[in-house]
């Protein structure tokens, strides 16, 4: 078998333009991972040959890419905020859209005391544990109704060493103790069933459970507002992410539903992605 060059490696983007939109990316994040060296090193060392073992596994893992596998799945992790978390097909993968409720979340609870913040269908634990990784005196819990994602986000928490965090399993609020948060936060599934963006990309590995809602993606939206206030501190407040056509919805059923100070902001992609609002603000 003739060996391959790092640039023969990395002109096996051409492979992937049709498919993927980071197709550059891709290739050199998948020849780092088999090369155990950084972005740097592919561009300082063009002509260094893969040793055959080497080759193997990019090409292995190159061919998965080429079925559509995403790239978090394959190298089995993801940064999201400040932190590479690990992650599986048993849950979501975190997006760059997310960190703008993460930063929403930090404004929201910025001059309070020890704030307790619970985050519902927490999946990897991305948004729980990037909100206790930046607040030490918070007390974070976070729920998910699948097993396999509690143990995932208890693992992440256990490699980041975070003590202010933990999960439970639970099916929204069903599970959980009486108890009051100065913020509740979620990013739940809210993609309408019969959305053709199912059928591309990174969504077709993806938990159903995780994407997909009922009414039109609005289900589990509703269901969060509705039993929110049993939960919330006097001035909590909850902060979801929404679907970018689904602002205006979600700030109705907020205001109907008695939240006080309601609003949406965008996300990086200039999409309205997260709404919020005050309980009994008076
Ligand atoms: N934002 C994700 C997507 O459109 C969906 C995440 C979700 O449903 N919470 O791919």
């Amino acid at each position: 078998m003739p060996s391959l060059s790092i640039a023969d490696a990395l002109a096996y983007r051409g492979q992937l333009a049709a498919l993927s939109d980071s197709a550059d990316l891709d290739t050199a994040l998948l020849l780092c991972h088999c090369l155990n060296k950084p972005r740097s090193y592919l561009y300082s060392w063009p002509e260094r040959e893969l040793t055959a073992t080497e080759q193997g596994q990019f090409e292995a893992l190159f061919a998965r890419r080429l079925v559509g596998e995403p790239i978090a799945h394959i190298l089995g992790h993801r940064d999201f905020w400040s932190l590479s978390l690990a992650v599986s097909p048993a849950s979501l993968i975190p997006r760059p859209d997310t960190e703008c409720l993460v930063e929403r979340a930090l404004e929201i609870i910025d001059g309070q005391q020890r704030p307790q913040i619970l985050d519902l269908g927490t999946g990897t634990g991305a948004i729980a544990l990037a909100l206790a990784s930046e607040r030490a005196d918070a007390q974070v819990l976070g729920l998910d109704c699948v097993a396999e994602a509690v143990a995932l986000a208890e693992s992440n928490r256990a490699a980041l060493g975070l003590t202010n965090v933990r999960f439970q399993q639970s099916n929204w609020f069903a599970e959980l103790a009486p108890s009051r948060f100065e913020l509740i936060v979620s990013n739940p599934p809210y993609i309408d069933p019969d959305d053709p963006h199912l059928l591309t990309g990174d969504v077709r590995f993806e938990p159903r459970s995780a994407l997909v809602a009922a009414d039109g993606g609005m289900a589990d939206l509703k269901h969060i507002i509705s039993q929110a206030s049993n939960y919330l501190a006097a001035g909590g407040v909850l902060l979801l992410e929404h679907g970018f056509q689904q602002a205006a919805a979600v700030r109705e059923v907020l205001s109907e539903r008695g939240f006080s100070c309601v609003e949406s902001r965008r996300d990086y992609g200039a999409n309205e992605r997260i709404s919020w609002g005050v309980w009994r603000n008076e």
